[in-house]
């Protein structure tokens, strides 16, 4: 039966990398036989514009019904005075929650081509490959009571609620165990249990799983010196499962280690491995409209979705030998450009992928 794919383009360059994403979806589905339909809906200040919010309640309903869902990013400077509870990246957040999707996968590899890309020693990123695990729908982005109230003084004080469950807590370190089973069999538990309770009890918990995965190493790190670590030695790490905001943080920290934004894919996963796919940057309102956008984390995330949600192995594998291939021919979009490359445009790096296929 033909599975079902979402596409949400969003804001500023997302509908411009989703095209070129769609462009490569739609090649392997008239050249290669993956059988997909699919369908587009509005996220983010697109939808706002339409409808007066982030996520309309159709989106979200295609979205439950999809069997995946590929997002462009939404957000950008024209929605940036609307109230926070509002905004574009309401819808984000919203999706994630109203699909359960807990786990997302932040891979963080440096093409050996885009070694000089990094701002760190080649000696010491490059062969970098690791995997980022954060937990999406808890912790302090999500826990009550939240919000700024006024205290007795005058003064206004702001708060939030770190809170995880011990049943979070369980779900997302197997999804990190699981797939330190298919790679090097490390696990690496990120939290800050000296100062927090609550990541006290993560790292607890995280050890209680650690015991059904007597083959995988697990070693727990404070979000501090994870960090510095990241900064200083990357390579020492497999796998990396942390809390929402700790995830946050360093998954941006790690996908600069590989030199560009442009280039990381993302998955958010629910417990039966139905997922949205997006690139971990943002909407770029700086260079939108102007066809200069690298596609290429866009393009990458397709690929996971064919590996994580449609099973489809042997498709993600093209679309990855086909990125490699663009690269060794030496085409760069802007962002990952250097001396002696031929510079390219958005769609003309979708094209040569398609090309690659
Ligand atoms: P950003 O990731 O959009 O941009 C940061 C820098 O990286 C910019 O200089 C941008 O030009 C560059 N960049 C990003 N993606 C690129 C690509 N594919 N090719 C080439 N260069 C690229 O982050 P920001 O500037 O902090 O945020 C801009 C907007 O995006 C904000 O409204 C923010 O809320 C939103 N945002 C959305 C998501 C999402 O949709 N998942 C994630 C992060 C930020």
């Amino acid at each position: 039966m033909s599975k079902n794919i979402l596409i949400l383009p969003g804001d500023g360059i997302g509908p411009e990398i989703v095209t070129e994403a769609v462009k490569v979806l739609a090649a392997l589905r008239d050249d290669f036989g993956l059988d997909i339909e699919m369908d587009e809906a509005l996220v983010g200040g697109a939808a706002i514009d339409a409808t007066g919010g982030p996520l309309p309640e159709t989106t979200l309903e295609m979205a439950q019904e999809a069997d995946a869902i590929l997002l462009g990013a939404v957000g950008g400077y024209k929605w940036e005075e609307l109230d926070i509870s509002i905004r574009p990246e309401k819808g984000l957040l919203g999706l994630r929650a109203g699909l359960n999707l807990f786990a997302n996968l932040r891979p963080a590899i440096l093409y050996p081509q885009l070694a000089d890309a990094s701002t760190l020693k080649p000696e010491v990123v490059s062969g970098l490959d690791i995997m980022i695990v954060r937990e999406l729908t808890g912790g302090i982005y999500f826990g009550q009571p939240r919000g700024v109230r006024e205290l007795d003084s005058g003064e206004k004080q702001g708060f939030n609620t770190l809170v995880y469950a011990e049943s979070e807590v369980d779900r997302i370190s197997r999804v990190a165990f699981d797939i330190a089973m298919k790679r090097d069999k490390r696990v690496c538990s990120v939290d800050k249990a000296n100062v927090l309770e609550c990541t006290e009890l993560w790292r607890e918990v995280a050890t209680r799983v650690g015991d059904d995965y007597p083959d995988v190493e697990l070693s727990h790190m404070y979000v501090d010196n994870a960090a510095m670590q990241l900064v200083r030695a990357p390579k020492q790490f497999d796998v990396m499962v942390t809390t929402n905001m700790f995830g946050d943080i360093l998954s941006d920290c790690a996908a600069m280690l590989t030199g560009s934004i442009g280039m990381l894919p993302s998955a958010s996963l629910d417990e039966n491995s139905k997922g949205m796919y997006e690139p971990i940057h943002g909407s770029a309102p700086d260079i939108a409209g102007q066809n200069k956008a690298n596609p290429l984390a866009t393009i990458l995330s397709v690929s996971m979705m064919l590996r994580y949600s449609l099973d489809e192995p042997a498709m993600a594998d093209r679309i990855e030998a086909a990125v490699n291939k663009v690269l060794d021919d030496g085409l760069r979009t802007q962002d990952i450009m250097s001396e002696g490359k031929t510079e390219v445009s958005c769609d003309a790096m979708g094209d040569a992928v398609v090309a690659a296929l």
